[in-house]
């Protein structure tokens, strides 16, 4: 099962583009929904694959993503403190509201089961136009979706923490992973609500010395967290390539769905980089709406770990290296992997899918236009995962065979000028391609 990755998206005369990280061991029908591009002003459904790596059996209903194994999970599990509680909230009765909230759950989840739109209106906030948006884009979307209509959902609430604005922050667990959602209180009922753009108040800036953090105290019980994350991200990548830029970089932490730059669901965090502004990294809070459901025994800083050194990645490569812009897709997304997570190929299938002799091809010579190869690793209509594994690989393969990481540069570099890989292995490492293509696969089969 895949999620989504990249999207290209040519508005406002210019071109923009923005890197997601492949969500892995994703089993949900939930996560096939639309992604869309704010910036594009329509929703774009992107490629999703109901394929799971790891093997699942029927599909089931699920939010989010399954357990990870980071190799770097922080000790601390999440668990926002109340230090953000008005008055007022501190006084609310817990039972009283979980219960609100378990009624809100539970017609959100008959909504689903019976496909009844009517329903699901009445879970929502009905002065939030956005969060009304969101929940409907999502539901529709899913049902239209191929697992649409197969019912078994059901959300259980665990705990709550009263934020700030009289919101609640309930602990929903589906499935044994868990989710943050906020919830209001509007007539006597608790809703899925978040605060909107006037109730959220304005940004703040804080400069370390490494980032430009944009964030709003609405996320004040994680702004710390993600800060250590994001610096933690750049020291591994500095590890990994043995350098990153000396400039500061942007990061963006998105407070709500409706706030900042758009997300669709199942959104951990996304390079982005347009040609009028500096690049950015924009990281979703946890404790909202798009975030993705999790293993709270991992907590949500394992996935996104791995998440934030992925993108910081492609941002030292576009900074430090080589325009991305410039670089194959295989090249771009397979580095990331490369540095962020040493089980990518593994856990998005790439054992399996040699030893069934489905190896994506790095250049699709069929002769069709929507070519199914790794050099379209970003557009492709399925196996996106499995696509991503495959890039890894290549990097893997390169490292090993052809120079280390210097040499995977001077392909890149070689790459920048030709725009042509078969030309680019000729001149870096004087190789055709249908050579380097056998060696690859006889690598694979020894390595997986
Ligand atoms: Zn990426």
């Amino acid at each position: 099962m895949v999620q989504f990755n990249f999207i290209r998206c040519e508005a406002f005369g210019g071109s923009m583009s923005v890197h997601y990280k492949q969500l892995v061991r994703v089993t949900a029908p939930l996560l096939l929904l639309a992604v869309t591009l704010s910036s594009c002003g329509a929703i774009q459904p992107i490629g999703t694959t109901p394929v799971s790596p790891i093997g699942t059996a029927a599909p089931s209903p699920r939010t989010g993503v399954a357990a990870n194994p980071s190799p770097s999970t922080p000790a601390s599990a999440s668990a926002p403190t109340s230090s953000a509680a008005s008055s007022t909230a501190a006084q609310i009765d817990e039972q009283v509201v979980m219960a609100g909230i378990q009624e809100t759950l539970d017609l959100y989840a008959e909504a689903y089961n019976e496909n009844d739109p009517a329903l699901l209106a009445q879970v929502v906030d009905p002065s939030n136009g956005p969060m009304k948006r969101y929940v409907r884009t999502k539901f529709e979307n899913y049902q239209e979706s191929i697992f649409g209509g197969q019912g078994g959902f059901s959300y259980e609430v665990t705990a709550i923490t009263p934020h700030k604005l009289g919101f609640v922050i309930a602990d929903v667990e589906q499935y044994g992973l868990t989710g943050k959602w906020t919830f209001r209180e509007v007539n006597g009922r608790w809703l899925m609500s978040e605060p909107t753009r006037r109730e959220i108040g304005k940004p703040r800036k804080v400069e370390t010395e490494h980032f430009t953090f944009h964030m709003y105290d609405w996320t004040e019980d994680v702004n710390e967290t993600l800060m250590q994350q994001m610096e933690q991200a750049r020291e591994q990548v500095r590890e990994r390539l043995g350098k990153v830029p000396d400039t500061k970089a942007d990061v963006y932490i998105k407070p709500t769905f409706g706030v900042g730059p758009f997300t669709g669901p199942t959104t951990l965090a996304f390079y982005a980089r347009t040609y009028q502004a500096r690049d950015r990294i924009v990281i979703a809070a946890p404790n909202s709406y798009v975030f993705p459901f999790y293993d709270a025994s991992a907590g949500w800083q394992a996935d996104l770990q791995m998440t934030l050194t992925h993108e910081y990645t492609h941002l030292a490569n576009n900074r430090s290296f080589t325009p991305i812009a410039r670089m194959s897709d295989w090249m771009i997304e397979g580095l990331a992997e490369y540095v962020s997570d040493p089980l990518s190929a593994v856990s998005r299938g790439v054992p399996e899918a040699v030893a069934s002799d489905e190896i994506i091809p790095i250049m699709d010579t069929s002769g069709r236009i929507d070519k199914q190869d790794l050099e379209h690793l970003t557009i492709l209509e399925r196996d996106v995962s499995l696509a991503y594994g495959f890039a890894t690989t290549l990097v893997e393969f390169i490292v090993d065979r052809y120079g280390g990481l210097d040499g995977f540069w001077k392909l890149v570099q070689v790459y920048d000028k030709r725009q042509s890989l078969p030309a680019a292995l000729q001149e870096a490492f004087g190789v055709s391609y249908e050579q380097f293509d056998r060696e690859w696969r006889d690598w694979l089969k020894e390595t997986y």
